[in-house]
């Protein structure tokens, strides 16, 4: 017997007919003897339909007024979800966030847990109940509703196991797991057994989607073990988050491929290569609250350089603004954007280890005549800027150049 946080997604809850079938899997783990503590997200398209909502009022939404809209779509499915159990026979019992009570800052529409209170759910469990609890929302100590950010049940997820000590959190999705890539560009990705939590953390603030990247960070911190699941396949193992130490198998030098579509770059051109330059080209970026991905600046030559970054796309025309203003302050000759561009990486601990990882992507891209305009690395990971009209074939032909491919 064991205790057991289960999350389910929006899709996996997107109708009364799926949630009875969420009623009727924690029904079957409750009827093996575990205790359960399920976590749930708004039903598909509810948490944007709350949002579109609200700018229809205000166009940009008062952030306290937000988090009070905006957590409501959780709270009806905890609702339903609890009638559906009781339905089967099952005793379960819902709670909302400050309910809980999940305390969390006062930062609105992206608040950070501070503290979960488990005495309610422990009541419950003690009584064999099944506990139900609405993701992706908290109290700040006010006793305001606050949201965690988009995709924020995942988090709530994974807090509320570290904070009961689960033997186990486990994400439902739907997906069967995390694959070498997305399917959707490469038919032949194949579904990862384990991944170890730096690999997840890379691949999640790459663009993989398929958890939130705080609710890896939490699990990492906390020990949470963590696997992630299919809701519409009855059996499976799906994809088990591992620590590293954990596992003395032979790992593969690249795990993963992550891309994404969401950026653009900036290029500065011209301006004087001295102290300071990227404080005053990048600082008044920050200031703007544009979040700067990959940073470029050349070897100066004469006397200047050049300076590329990448910001999300829906913030190219607003950086480009911002560089104008103070162009003639930097002293740069020219300033541009493009938004034709698409980050792909390769993601893997193995890489720590083996030489040569770098310079087979290079290869492989070369072969496919794929230029690359910017390169990035980490310890796990290599990622590079290349035109956004490669993206799928870059994936592919990656894939299959690191053996993804095959088992
Ligand atoms: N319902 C929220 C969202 O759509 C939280 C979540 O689904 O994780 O972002
Ligand atoms: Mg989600």
């Amino acid at each position: 017997m064991a205790l057991i946080v289960q999350k389910y997604g929006g899709t996996s809850v997107g109708s009364p007919e799926r949630i009875k079938n969420v009623a009727r899997r924690v029904a079957k783990f409750k009827a093996q003897g575990h205790d359960l503590v399920v976590v749930v997200s708004a039903m598909s398209g509810e948490t944007n339909r709350l949002i579109a909502l609200a700018k229809e009022i205000q166009a940009n939404p008062d952030p306290r007024e937000l988090d009070v809209v905006i957590s409501t779509g959780e709270q009806v499915t905890i609702g339903l979800l609890s009638m559906a159990l009781k339905e089967l026979g099952v005793d379960a019992r819902s709670y909302t966030g400050a309910q809980v009570k999940v305390l969390t800052d006062s930062t609105f529409t992206k608040a950070r847990i501070q503290s979960i209170d488990d005495d309610n759910m422990r009541a419950d469990l003690a009584v064999g109940r099944v506990v139900i609890v609405a993701g992706f929302q908290g109290v700040d100590a006010e006793g305001n509703i606050t949201t965690l950010g988009r995709g924020g049940s995942d988090t709530s997820g994974v807090a509320l196991a570290a904070a009961l000590k689960a033997d186990e959190c486990q994400i439902y999705t739907d997906v069967d797991g995390v694959y070498t890539t997305d399917p959707r560009v490469v038919p032949e990705a194949r579904k990862l057994k384990t991944i170890t939590f730096e690999e997840m953390l890379e691949m999640a603030s790459l663009g993989s989607k398929v958890l939130q990247i705080r609710s890896v960070e939490f699990a990492g911190k906390y020990n949470v073990k963590l696997r992630v699941l299919s809701s519409f396949q009855e059996e499976g193992e799906g994809t088990l988050i591992t620590f590293e130490e954990d596992s003395n198998m032979e790992k593969p030098v690249v795990s993963g491929i992550a891309f994404n579509r969401d950026e653009a770059r900036i290029n500065v051109i011209g301006v004087p290569d001295k102290p300071g330059i990227a404080y005053q080209i990048l600082g008044p970026v920050a200031d703007a609250n544009i979040d700067v991905d990959m940073i470029i600046q050349n070897v100066g030559q004469d006397g200047t350089t050049d300076f590329s970054f990448t910001v999300p796309k829906n913030d190219l025309t607003r950086t480009v603004k911002v560089l104008e203003g103070v162009q003639a302050h930097v002293g740069a000759l020219n300033i541009s954007g493009d938004d034709k561009i698409c980050k792909v990486s390769i993601v893997g601990v193995g890489m720590r280890s083996h030489v040569g990882v770098a310079s087979t992507m290079f290869r492989t891209l070369a072969e496919e005549g794929i230029n690359i305009q910017m390169i990035s690395t980490s310890e796990i990971k290599i990622s590079v800027i290349v035109d956004e009209k490669y993206l799928e074939l870059a994936v592919r032909v990656l894939h299959k150049a690191f053996g993804l491919d095959r088992e």
